[in-house]
C-alpha cells in the first residue's frame, strides 16, 4: 500500500498523523506546525515566523502569537522529487518529537477559528469522519462511522478502542454491552453519560472487531486529536490497552499503566481496564481496580 503512494501523499499522510496542518498558498507551499507561543524555535530544526519564501519576498507579518507559533517547511510538490520528500519526512519526524512534549491544548484548535462554537466544531469533525475513506477495508465494511458523542463542554472524556457491532449499527460510541457497563462506571462516580464525552481511537468498526492496525490508528488519530483540541477536557480516561498505548505512545501494558494519572499534553490521563475486558473477567479484584481508578478521576475533577 505504502509503495503506491507518491512522495507528496506520504508526506501529507505523515503530517496528518502528526496533526500538522498542511497549507498551500499557491505560491510557496508550506507546512505549518502550530507551536506554543512561549516556546523558542528549536535550534537548527524549525524556523519560526515567516516562510523562507515570504521572507525572501520581503513580505511583513506581525509577530502575533500565532505567527511566532508557525514553523514553515518547504512543500515537497515544489521540491525535486524523492530526495526532498525524504528530507521533509525527517524534518516532520523531528518536528513531531518536538511537538510531542508540548501542551497540546495550548495550541488552540483550528476548528474553533472564526468563532465557531464547540458543538459546531465537533460536528465539522464528525462530518469529515463520515466522508473518510482513508482505510479502504473499514470504509467498505462499515455501516456508518462512529465519531463519538457527548457534552461539548465535558471535563471528562473517555476514549475506547473502536466501535463494535452495535456501535456500527447505531453510529454511537459504547452503546453495546461494554457500553452498558461503561454507563455504570460513569454513574458510579455520580456522573451521567450526558455529562461526559465518549469517543474511540478508531471511528470505524474493524471487521469482526479485530484489533486496529497501526496504519488504521495513524489514519484515524488526527480526528480524535481535533476533537480533544475542541473539547479541552480536564481529564482523559483511556479505556484499555489500545487507547492507553496509542495516546501515551508506549508499549507498556494496561496493567502497568493503569492506577495513576499520566501527564498528557496539559491534561491528565487515567488508563483503566476496558469494560469489555471487565465483562470477560468480572472478578471482584478487577472491578475494584477500575473503581479505584474512577475514584481518582472523581477526586481530581473536584479540585
Ligand atoms: N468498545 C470500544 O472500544 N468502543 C466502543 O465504542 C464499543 C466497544
Amino acid at each position: 500500500m505504502t509503495s503506491e503512494r507518491t512522495p507528496e501523499e506520504t508526506v501529507e499522510r505523515v503530517a496528518r498523523s502528526l496533526r500538522l496542518r498542511l497549507e498551500d498558498d499557491g505560491r510557496a507551499g508550506r507546512v505549518a506546525v502550530p507551536r506554543a507561543a512561549h516556546e523558542p524555535p528549536a535550534p537548527g530544526v524549525l524556523r519560526g515566523g515567516m516562510s523562507p519564501a515570504a521572507s525572501a519576498a520581503g513580505s511583513r507579518r506581525e509577530p502575533t502569537a500565532e505567527a511566532v507559533g508557525d514553523v514553515h517547511l518547504p512543500w515537497p510538490s515544489r521540491a525535486p522529487e524523492n530526495r526532498a520528500a525524504e528530507a521533509l519526512r525527517k524534518e516532520l519526524a523531528t518536528a513531531a518529537q518536538h511537538v510531542e512534549g508540548q501542551d497540546l491544548f495550548d495550541f488552540g484548535s483550528p476548528d474553533l477559528e472564526g468563532g465557531v462554537g464547540r458543538q459546531d466544531a465537533l460536528k465539522r469533525v464528525a462530518d469529515e469522519v463520515a466522508q473518510c475513506t482513508l482505510c479502504k477495508e473499514l470504509a467498505d465494511s462499515r455501516t456508518q462511522t462512529v465519531p463519538g458523542q457527548g457534552d461539548p463542554n465535558a471535563r471528562l472524556v473517555f476514549v475506547g478502542e473502536g466501535p463494535g457491532e452495535e456501535e456500527d449499527r447505531q453510529g454511537l460510541a459504547f452503546v453495546g454491552r461494554a457500553g452498558q457497563l461503561l454507563t455504570k462506571m460513569i454513574e458510579s462516580i455520580n456522573l451521567t453519560r450526558d455529562q461526559v464525552f465518549i469517543a474511540n481511537i478508531l471511528k470505524c468498526r474493524p471487521p469482526a472487531n479485530r484489533t486496529p492496525t497501526p496504519d488504521e490508528i495513524a489514519n484515524c488519530l488526527p480526528y480524535l486529536m481535533r476533537q480533544l483540541e475542541i473539547l479541552r477536557p480536564k481529564i482523559l480516561c483511556a479505556l484499555g490497552g489500545v487507547a492507553a498505548q496509542t495516546l501515551l505512545q508506549t508499549r507498556d501494558g494496561i496493567t502497568r499503566l493503569r492506577g495513576r494519572f499520566h501527564p498528557y499534553r496539559g491534561t491528565l490521563l487515567m488508563p483503566t481496564f476496558h469494560p469489555a475486558y471487565l465483562l470477560r473477567n468480572y472478578t471482584k479484584d478487577a472491578r475494584q481496580k477500575v473503581y479505584d481508578d474512577l475514584l481518582q478521576i472523581q477526586a481530581e475533577l473536584k479540585k
